[in-house]
């Protein structure tokens, strides 16, 4: 099994040969900081509403390097962050609009890959959500309620036949599937991306970190760039920045990847529909059926590293994968000694509120992207967009989507940022381990830890 080496997304391609890092300081209309998906989306929507612009995007490592290649491949319409939260602020027409912009955007990003020539091996087999106890099945249909009041109203209720009609999962009481989620890998899009921005005149910048953003300039420890815009989508990497360390919290998701499966094995389980699938458990899981016959299946690892550590190369404790692989065999209990070719981790960007946000300050010229907390590979794209618009003064609809210019407080110092998310992720596999044995109702345990973290 091969530990990290970034992910298995770049074991299938390669990690392709690095672009020459910023050397002399320069001048530009727009520098954007990361080369992920939010740095990349916003580079594409800019360079190609005005060719006229001089736009840098200044990376660390590689384009692609962080949670944009490495993550499950959800292209999601979700809302990233809590719907209630972005309604008490902006009411419930405007989180409304941001749900439509969401699923338009899953579509969105299927197009541009088709129109730039990026096979990222998309799949619209939209999303499966199944319910594997009780209280999960009663999450599940309290869940289903919640949509439809959010104008996602083509979310249906699956039975456990219907279900198993789709993908047979083990123990699943029920389930339910929106048609708004399509599954890519993830390393080719960010790759195939990069390749586009650069066809329209971007320059990308490898191997270049930025220390700190100042009002109109980013400085690198060998060259600055001056630009009337600079804008940060740094993500999970935020903390790094100086000034920045408490702003988002970086959390870890780690995945493991199975050997291609047979076609008996796949016989035995169906998904030929290329569904992503996901639980209802409180320590959420994620998986896809890969093109190449596998079963990619994330979820939380160790959640976070002391004073906001970030990892380097994707390396995954064993404790880990031993706790990804028994989600795998209760799932498909077929599976139990199916041979794991990789695991890996990532970090995403968790603000304390839980709610993304977009924003630039027009007098500093510094806007920033992300705190997508583990559903930004679609909400990077509308993230893009609307970054796009207030860049160029649009007075659009995406500029005025609830995300736009929210301000949240910084997270504690530690260490009570590291008790905090270790003992929410100990109440939620306390919460799961019950809740799978019981008949109950959603244990209190996991209530009160959402309430204490602020997930509610
Ligand atoms: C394991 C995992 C699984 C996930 N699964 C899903 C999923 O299935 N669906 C979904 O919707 N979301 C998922 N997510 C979340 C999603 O991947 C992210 O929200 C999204 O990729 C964020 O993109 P980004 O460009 O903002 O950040 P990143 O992709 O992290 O990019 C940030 C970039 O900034 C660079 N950088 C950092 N610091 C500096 C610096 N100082 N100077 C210059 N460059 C810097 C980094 O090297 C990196 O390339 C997952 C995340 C992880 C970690």
């Amino acid at each position: 099994m091969i530990n990290g080496s970034i992910s298995f997304w770049y074991q299938e391609t390669g990690i392709p040969p690095l672009r020459p890092p910023l050397r002399e300081t320069l001048d530009a209309d727009v520098c954007i900081v990361g080369g992920g998906f939010t740095g990349l989306w916003t580079a594409y929507y800019l360079a190609s509403a005005r060719p006229d612009l001089r736009i840098v995007v200044l990376e660390k490592r590689f384009a692609g390097f962080g949670a944009s290649g490495r993550n499950g491949g959800w292209v999601t319409g979700s809302v990233p962050g809590l719907r209630s939260r972005y309604a008490a602020d902006r009411g419930r027409d405007a989180v409304v609009a941001m749900q439509r912009a969401m699923n338009q955007t899953v579509d969105e990003v299927i197009s541009v890959s088709g129109a730039e020539g990026i096979d990222a091996d998309v799949a619209k087999g939209g999303v499966l959500h199944v319910a594997r106890s009780p209280a999960q099945l009663r999450r599940l249909r309290d869940q289903l309620a919640v949509e439809a009041q959010w104008g996602n109203t083509d979310v249906v209720e699956l039975s456990a036949e219907e279900v198993a009609a789709r993908i047979r999962v083990d123990e699943a009481l029920g389930g339910s599937y929106s048609p708004h989620c399509a599954t890519v890998q993830p390393a080719k899009l960010a790759q195939g991306l990069a390749r586009a921005v650069e066809g329209k005149g971007v320059t990308v910048y490898e191997d270049t970190p930025v220390l700190e953003l100042r009002p109109h300039r980013a400085v690198t420890p060998r060259a600055d760039v001056r630009a009337r815009w600079v804008l940060r989508a740094t993500e999970g990497f935020t903390a790094s920045l100086a000034g920045l360390r408490r702003l988002w919290l970086p959390m870890n998701s780690s995945i493991i990847a199975t050997e291609p499966l047979s076609e008996a094995e796949w016989a035995q389980i169906g998904w030929e529909g290329r569904e992503a699938l996901g639980d209802m458990a409180h320590a959420y899981m994620y998986v896809q059926r890969t093109a190449g016959g596998r079963i990619a299946l994330g979820g939380r690892g160790v959640p976070y590293r002391y004073g906001s550590r970030t990892d380097a190369d994707g390396s995954t404790p064993q404790r880990t994968v031993g706790s990804l692989r028994e989600i795998l065999a209760a799932m498909f209990p077929s599976l139990r000694g199916a041979r794991i070719d990789h695991t890996w981790s990532g970090v995403l960007g968790v603000p304390r509120d839980w709610c993304a946000t977009v924003g630039l300050d027009r007098v500093t010229g510094l806007g920033w992207a992300g705190g997508y907390v583990g559903t930004g590979v679609a909400a990077t794209n509308l993230a893009g967009r609307t970054l796009r618009d207030l860049v160029l003064g649009e007075d659009s609809e995406l500029v005025r989507l609830p995300w736009v210019d929210r301000q949240v407080r910084r997270w504690e110092p530690e260490p009570l940022r590291w008790l905090g998310v270790h003992a929410m992720y100990a109440a939620y596999r306390y919460a799961d381990a019950r809740e799978s044995r019981t008949a109950g109702p959603t244990s209190g345990v996991a209530t009160v830890a959402d309430l204490v973290s602020g997930r509610r």
